[in-house]
């Protein structure tokens, strides 16, 4: 049995090229947005194989993991080896899911590190999760506190886990005051203590009662390192695009060396894209947005990122920022962090990873850093 549901093939496979950074859109929604962009790459005509396969056009995957729907496009010389890349992929995703960053499966790390809050002995960390986690704390500090993964009591609080774009979310009500301060009283990374043993090596995580971990800003970034890994392990597969959701790696030059064009979705209409970035190579790209997953009551919109001071989704004068750096994992921490900082603060904070942000202002301005100026063309039509 087929482990994915194989995306048709068209004329227009350009599409995976121009992905769009859109939480939970479909395949479909995602190269519908791209293609009404203006300069779309357009492939060379190709031949068919004995298969009917466009010799030069990537293989297309979409299978659903982490909470969102999973793209792959591969070029690889055949079916067979894109068919086997693909499934390690889906694979890698389930397990860091299962095996490490889930806080609501008890097979998970997280999920057992949360358990030892208040413990004395603290919880000794797998090589990975101490680097990640002591990752998270350096940009916690960095971003002013804005970034923070001790929110899980606020997080569980708003049930975010059952919210998805656009979706009515049944018998919504905002939690109280008391609820909040309740919850905020445990949050703060400034409780977490990450104990280092020996001069090398895995550290020990110290988290005081009631203190739980939310990895949720920085899941995708961590998924978007361990696919780089395995598609350097596989040196047949000569290039990608994989999205999950608000995040996506490219990797590698197609055959016909033309760039990677990969749209950015549009906070006003998720149909729609606000530009495009053209990139060669390697590259991480992760957007954090209020479109993303939220619910709409009363006219308030409460969407996913909490603002680590109130507890409550941020108040932000921005709809989206997109963040663009070789390295996946503080390319998703910083998109979260930089939605609740702004243009100002939070382009400073990008300097100092090396990063490039763009932002996408309530108000419909843009705010491009310096560098990300060479990647990024607006989309002159856009809605
Ligand atoms: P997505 O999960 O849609 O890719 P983000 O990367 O922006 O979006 O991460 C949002 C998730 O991160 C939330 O669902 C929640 O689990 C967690 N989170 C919310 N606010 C914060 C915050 N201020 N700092 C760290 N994590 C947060
Ligand atoms: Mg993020």
């Amino acid at each position: 049995m087929k482990l994915f549901l194989k995306t048709v093939k068209t004329a227009v496979s350009c599409a995976i090229a121009t992905a769009l950074l859109c939480c939970g859109c479909g395949a479909a929604g995602a190269w519908r947005g791209a293609e009404e962009n203006p300069g779309t790459a357009q492939r060379d005509g190709g031949h068919a194989d004995s298969a009917g396969h466009t010799v030069g056009e990537p293989w297309q995957y979409a299978d659903t993991a982490m909470g969102t729907v999973v793209q792959q496009t591969i070029y690889t010389k055949d079916e067979e080896k894109a068919e086997d890349f693909a499934e390690q992929a889906m694979e890698v995703l389930r397990r860091l899911e299962r095996e490490q960053i889930s806080w609501r499966l008890d097979t998970s790390e997280v999920y057992r590190a949360n358990t030892y809050a208040g413990s004395e002995d603290g919880f000794l960390l797998s090589e990975e999760l101490s680097v990640l986690l002591e990752s998270c704390q350096l940009l916690w500090e960095r971003s002013d506190g804005a970034f923070d993964v001790t929110l899980g009591a606020a997080i569980r609080l708003w049930n975010i886990d059952k919210w998805a774009a656009g979706e009515a979310v049944e018998d919504f009500l905002p939690p109280s005051e008391e609820e909040l301060a309740r919850a905020l009283a445990t949050c703060g990374s400034q409780r977490m203590r990450l104990v280092r043993e020996a001069s090398a090596g895995p550290l020990r995580l110290f988290l005081p009662k009631g203190t739980q971990l939310d990895l949720g800003a920085v899941g995708k970034g961590l998924a978007m390192e361990n696919l780089n890994r395995l598609l350097i392990q596989h040196p047949d597969v000569t290039a990608a695009v994989i999205s999950l959701g608000g995040s996506i790696l490219t990797y590698g030059s197609k055959p016909d060396d033309s760039p990677w064009r990969v749209g950015i979705v549009n906070p006003f209409d998720t149909s729609d894209s606000i530009g495009i970035l053209t990139l060669e190579g390697q590259w991480c790209i992760s957007t954090s947005g209020d479109y993303e997953r939220y619910v709409d009551l009363d006219g308030v919109r409460y969407h996913h990122i909490l603002d680590p001071k109130t507890g409550a989704p941020a108040v932000s004068e921005v709809r989206g920022v997109t963040i663009l750096m070789k390295d996946g994992l503080l390319d998703d921490g910083l998109s979260t962090a930089c939605f609740i900082l702004g243009p100002e603060k939070g382009m400073a904070l990008t300097e100092q990873y090396g990063a490039e942000a763009l932002f996408v202002m309530a108000d419909g301005r843009l705010e491009l850093s310096e560098g990300m100026k060479q990647y990024f063309t607006e989309n002159q039509n856009r809605k």
